[in-house]
């Protein structure tokens, strides 16, 4: 006879893990129990097979189930003569992961569409393997009472599933049923028409109104994709903001008719996260989704069903094979959770509400992902993905990372293990800060973490960073630490692939504080977790009117053809857009820049990339960060091969500044020449490559280092990163880059973390 305990830490909470325990253990013939504490799980097992228990374990572990650290003990027996599933424990100061949302699984499909099961067309059909997790809890241990569906109360049917051990619902904490769960309700104009809420919302559906539906983690905005009024009604409520809209086809089949799907694809499609995952229309999707789901003909962003709510929206009937399921709320704001706070702010946009009365704790807007090199690269990370964290390989003190301000997430660090938040949104409004406070204050509660440093960006005007100085201030003088943003960047690509060295680290993005108080964007630093050098850049180019030479990259076009050609700029603009373009405006930047008045220099690459988009005539004007030089990407896409670079020059020492003039140039030569605009923006491409090349190139034998961290914003350009990732591997680079977070600025807290325990590690 031996008795073992084992305790285990990881995600083995709400994915089915004690269940498991209790049937293997049975199976075995051994005794004692399981349960949860606020670290993970407690096993003690008694009787002749102990020894084997741990290995057979690993070997069958449930499909969620994450193991971290399994540690044993072997204790003298005292003759359990049970095995039972004892209630949770909490122990304080510790913690233990909580799963990410999961979509709905095989088997819950199944019951839901199935005339004869008890939950029958039931929407929160759930069980051990999928459902909600973290958008519903409150709080460690992962039990009932510490979720939003502690305030339903299980029927006897429901009660008997949870307790048996031989039942998929074995312990499922979200369990519930038509005669006891969450109900959903359909109201228009403020009533509750008769009928079955599903199908009045299909109808309304089908008859092109949009409804505003209640989900996993918010709202989203619904109407057939295919009605080009309802589109364009929505597209219109949405302030015209021209950003694709997210679309929920009924399966993958589906999807597969009106975009090319890869196996890669088609596997992020259809597991357990179910992103929105951008993809390439096919000529079949032309005039079947309306155009103003994706003006301009972008990419179309595709997620399959991960409630049992949306599969019964698609179910026994053919009235549409897609919705555009828009985040409810305004653009960049909060997604909105609550019925009342729909009924209020939705109103504008829909014609009437499909809701539910499970809580939603907290808010987590879809993920948006994209497949590039056969990797899921992140543009949003929010629903199943958060909280998983990121092992940083050795315990820190609490850490509070406060993040960037467009696309912000912020990190809070516990043991070993970076949790970053869900994407929080663009952090200039009071309602995204609100957001923010409010899920700092529930991933502090679910994690046990009580922050002693806090890391913010070095720019004295984002949000982020005020609240970092107020937060260390009313916690009675934590300590700071600034971190640069491109650093931040570098770092945070290190930390998700667990490296620990010194980099080449190129960081190409719109904008950053500098330390020098410049805008920066086009980085090569030589780096590490501690500290980086500058070494090379972009030039400068002016950007008159400051922020609003972002929104209007027109701007950015004139200030390069300053830039590259002097007091001939007019002359060339006139070649290149025609007699008289936008006169007045451009008489008045054109005096601006003269005086260098409002015209703040940046080196964000980003920026370079607008300009272009907007000298060959792409976008002029934007409407949501990002679209001018989407614009670039797609009309080099077509152009099959890789053109020769245009002439660029590298200038001076510490760092190198690269001059685009020559590239400008040559740019526009070509457009006075006519040709055509794909092969300019394939060989622009190129370019950019081309210096990544040369200057790690010389950095590597400066440094004698061989790796290189890609991040920044502008490598979600496909094509830019599949032509510097090739290149530099060719060239015989290691490369990190970007998968488990995105290399946006939602990046950002995770590496000023980072860079906040290298920094403490080092004082110990
Ligand atoms: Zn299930
Ligand atoms: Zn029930
Ligand atoms: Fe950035």
């Amino acid at each position: 006879m031996k008795r073992i305990r084992l305790a285990i830490t990881g995600v083995v909470q709400g994915v089915g893990f004690r269940p498991a325990v209790y049937r293997l253990a049975t199976e075995m013939g051994l005794n004692g129990y399981v349960l949860n504490n606020s670290r993970g799980v407690v096993i003690e097992v008694e009787g002749g097979t102990a020894e084997g228990f741990a290995d057979t374990l690993l070997k069958s572990l449930p499909p969620l189930a994450v193991v971290n650290t399994l540690s044993t003990e072997t204790l003298p027996p005292i003759g359990h003569t049970t095995f039972e599933i004892r209630l949770s424990e909490k122990a304080d100061g510790a913690f233990a992961l909580v799963a990410p949302d999961i979509a709905t699984c095989g088997d819950c499909v199944a019951e839901t569409l199935d005339p004869a099961d008890r939950r029958h067309k039931y929407p929160f059909t759930n069980c051990v393997n999928c459902g909600p997790r973290y958008s519903i809890v409150q709080g460690v241990p992962y039990d009932r009472p510490l979720t939003t569906m502690r305030s339903f109360a299980m029927c006897p049917s429901c009660k008997a599933e949870y307790d048996d051990p031989a039942d998929r619902r074995f312990h499922a904490q979200p369990t519930a049923c038509p005669a006891c769960g969450p109900k959903i309700a359909y109201i228009e104009n403020g009533r509750l028409p008769e009928g079955e809420p599903v199908m009045l919302a299909v109808q309304a559906l089908k008859a092109g109104k949009v409804v505003a539906i209640k989900g996993l983690g918010g709202f989203h905005l619904g109407c057939d994709a295919s009605n080009r009024e309802a589109v364009r009604r929505l597209r219109e409520r949405k302030r015209k903001n021209q950003k694709p809209f997210a679309l929920m086809a009924r399966d993958i089949d589906t999807v597969k008719r009106y975009c090319e799907v890869s196996p890669a694809e088609e596997a992020l499609l259809s597991g357990t996260v179910r992103p929105i995952v951008l993809l390439k229309s096919t000529p079949y999707s032309k005039g079947r989704i309306a155009d103003d789901v994706a003006p301009g003909g972008s990419r179309l962003g595709f997620m399959l069903p991960y409630t049992p709510l949306h599969h019964l929206l698609f179910h026994g009937h053919d009235h549409f094979d897609a919705l555009v399921m828009t985040s409810g709320n305004l653009s960049e704001e909060p997604i909105v959770i609550d019925n009342d706070e729909a009924l209020d702010r939705l109103s504008v946009f829909a014609d009437s509400f499909l809701l539910h009365d499970r809580d939603i704790y907290m808010r987590v807007d879809d993920s948006v992902a994209r497949v590039v090199r056969d990797a899921p690269r992140l543009m949003r990370r929010a629903r199943g993905y958060v909280p998983e964290p990121i092992d940083m390989g050795f315990d820190m003190p609490d850490i509070l990372a406060c993040g960037g301000e467009l696309k912000n997430t912020f990190c809070v660090t516990k043991g070993r293990y970076a949790i970053q938040s869900q994407h929080i949104g663009d952090l200039t409004s009071g309602e995204a800060l609100d957001f923010y406070a409010e899920t700092l204050k529930n991933l502090k509660r679910t994690f046990s973490a009580e922050p002693k440093v806090v890391a913010h960006d070095m720019h004295p005007d984002y949000l982020s960073a005020r609240f970092a100085k107020d937060y260390a201030a009313e916690h009675g003088g934590l300590t700071l630490v600034p971190v640069q943003h491109h650093h931040a960047h570098i770092a945070a690509c290190m930390a998700e692939n667990g490296f620990d060295g010194k980099v080449i680290g190129v960081a190409f993005d719109g904008t950053g504080y500098g330390t020098d108080g410049g805008i920066w964007g086009s980085e090569f630093l030589i780096a590490d977790y501690r500290g980086f050098e500058r070494m090379a850049h972009i030039n400068y180019i002016p950007l008159p009117g400051g922020d609003a030479a972002v929104r209007e990259p027109w701007r950015i076009a004139v200030s390069l053809l300053v830039m590259a050609y002097g007091k001939e700029a007019s002359e060339i603009l006139t070649k290149v857009k025609g007699e008289a373009y936008r006169e007045k405006e451009v008489g008045v930047i054109l005096r601006m820049m003269e005086r260098g008045i409002n015209s703040p220099p940046s080196c964000g690459m980003g920026r370079l990339f607008d300009g272009v988009s907007a000298l060959l005539g792409l976008r002029e004007v934007i409407t949501y960060e990002g679209e001018a030089a989407i614009a670039l990407e797609m009309a080099a896409e077509g152009v099959i091969i890789p053109p020769t670079p245009y002439p660029y020059t590298l200038v001076g020492e510490n760092p190198v500044v690269i001059d685009t003039r020559p590239t400008i140039r040559a740019v526009v030569d070509d457009i006075i020449k006519g040709r055509p605009k794909g092969g300019i923006a394939a060989r622009f491409h190129s370019t950019v490559a081309d210096m990544v090349f040369r200057v790690c190139g010389m950095a590597r034998e400066r440094t004698s280092i061989g790796t290189v961290a890609l991040s920044g914003g502008v490598f979600q350009n496909a094509l830019l990163f599949t032509s510097v990732e090739a290149g530099l591997m060719e060239r015989g680079f290691r490369t990190l880059s970007h998968s488990r977070v995105p290399c946006n600025d939602g990046c950002v807290s995770l590496g000023q973390a980072a860079v906040a325990a290298a920094l403490w590690r080092d004082k110990c």
